[in-house]
């Protein structure tokens, strides 16, 4: 697979379509709506899938068909068997060719590799097809059920059982980081540092445990020497008051420096009805004491287990909060309101969808913004390895000046069982994205029609 072959040598049209917005964009309350949009640069004519090798392409065509149609849930469901499996036939893990066949279709396409020689091999990959930079996440998650403890055993036996959790997770994570260079970004999930991690989040301890506040230290001192930052996932609510807390003391001890903008990044869920009220209070805090918010912002996956009550009423609701913090953000003004000349903290966001709208229009106010010298904040914008290809490479390849955000893919490494139980339980998590998979279905076929009709 070679992509530089297929690389499009000129930014492609998307990038122009993404990069302007149609007159009903931005909401009434922004002021830049009022400013004349800059007009495209001369449109270049290459599609922007056009950059996927074949082999890539094909895959992403046959896989995106099937998550798009009815046949996505018994696909998941004969999946998830036999990755269940005990039998000598069915199991990846006992059968080399099932296995083999598993990770040349379902997880090359997913995921980045085995060990450190594939995964970098993966990155070099994304950054040839344009891509600034990666997130990787290591895919192997602890058991992360309180009620997986035994709880017969002595109370020795237990602390020791859940240290050893704490510690594969920070070896596990400090692994991923090494295989990771500078401005690219961890991933860390919290409740993945095992049963302890799970008890003190869903009792909502305002502080982590000590191991794990050590191995946190560790992970985010590692991460600053490096040069790397480092995001934490958002989950459920249950588990949120507490992760909001710990990533608060975090952004406070490594969000310092100036110079180098926020290490580490807190993720914030657009779906929740409290995510506005919440952000706006970090960032508050942000501008009193003196530290910089990084901001990762998601719609949120677990629509489909978490208290409704709490979360938008609609999708259209979720969409309108999701554009009205970035916009808010971009802008320098908190999402809640206030005085127009009010201090506003030094804030970094990643707008992390595969919503084609949202990022259009996150990224066209940034440019709008940097074009016109108007005060914003620096945005780049990822989506997921497999996911909303013709989102990702729309972007990639813009302008040098800086006026463009960054695009990045988000990545996960481990063994074909590791991967293929992580994409499971992403995938019954991500149920309600199968809109968005019907949008990526219809552009991959857009692609391959121009391909077999041969056109440029
Ligand atoms: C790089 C990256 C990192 C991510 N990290 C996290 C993370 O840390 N934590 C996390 O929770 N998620 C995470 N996600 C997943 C994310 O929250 C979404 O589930 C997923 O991206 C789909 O949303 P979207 O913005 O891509 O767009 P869309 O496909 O347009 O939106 C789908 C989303 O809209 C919301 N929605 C759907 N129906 C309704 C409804 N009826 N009412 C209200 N809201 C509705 C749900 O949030 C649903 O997931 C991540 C996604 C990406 C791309």
């Amino acid at each position: 697979m070679n992509p530089k072959v297929l690389w499009p040598k000129r930014p492609s049209p998307l990038l122009y379509q993404l990069l302007t917005p149609p007159t009903t964009a931005l909401s009434s309350s922004t002021p830049a709506q009022h400013v004349p949009f800059p007009p495209p640069s001369p449109t270049p004519k290459t599609p922007p899938l056009s950059a996927l090798p074949t082999k890539a392409f094909l895959r992403s065509l046959l896989f995106t068909s099937v998550m798009a149609s009815p046949l996505m849930m018994p696909c998941l469901s004969i999946l998830k068997s036999m990755v269940d499996s005990q039998s000598i036939l069915l199991s990846p893990a006992k059968n080399p060719l099932v296995n083999y066949l598993l990770r040349r279709t379902v997880y090359d396409h997913f995921c980045a590799g085995v060990n450190e020689t594939e995964v970098r091999r993966t990155v070099q990959d994304m950054k040839d097809l344009g891509y600034k930079g990666v997130i990787l996440g290591y895919a192997r998650e602890s058991i992360a059920k309180v009620e997986d403890i035994d709880q017969t055993q002595s109370a020795e036996a237990k602390q020791e059982g859940l240290d050893r959790a704490v510690d594969e997770w920070k070896q596990g994570t400090l692994r991923t980081l090494k295989m990771l260079g500078e401005g690219n970004y961890l991933a860390v999930k919290l409740t993945g540092a095992g049963p302890a991690a799970v008890e003190a989040l869903s009792r909502g301890d305002l502080t982590p445990p000590p191991r794990i506040q050590e191995a946190m230290t560790e992970i985010c001192d590692a991460v600053a020497a490096q040069g790397s930052r480092v995001w934490i996932d958002a989950e459920q609510q249950i588990f949120q008051t507490a992760i909001d807390a710990w990533a608060v003391d975090l952004m406070r001890k490594y969000n310092q420096n100036e110079a180098n903008g926020p290490v580490v990044l807190n993720t914030y869920q657009a779906y929740l009805k409290s995510s506005t009220a919440t952000l706006n209070t970090h960032l508050r805090l942000a501008q009193k004491e003196g530290w910089a918010m990084g901001v990762k912002l998601v719609r949120g996956a677990y629509i489909a287990h978490d208290h409704r009550d709490r979360i938008h009423d609609t999708k259209a609701e979720t969409d309108q909060n999701y554009d009205h913090i970035v916009e808010s953000l971009i802008t320098r003004q908190y999402p809640l309101g206030g005085q127009p000349d009010q201090p506003f903290p030094t804030v970094r966001l990643f707008v992390a969808s595969h919503n084609g709208e949202s990022v259009r229009k996150a990224c066209a106010l940034f440019r709008h913004r940097m074009v016109n010298g108007l005060p914003a904040i620096p945005v780049e914008v990822g989506q997921l390895q497999g996911m909303a290809d013709e989102v990702s490479l729309g972007m990639v390849g813009g302008a040098a000046d800086g006026t463009v955000p960054g695009v990045f893919k988000c990545l996960a490494w481990g063994s074909t069982e590791e991967c293929l139980h992580f994409l499971l339980r992403r995938a019954v998590e991500n149920r309600s994205g199968m809109q968005r998979t019907r949008d990526t279905a219809r552009a991959l076929r857009g692609e391959a029609w121009r391909r077999w009709a041969g056109e440029n």
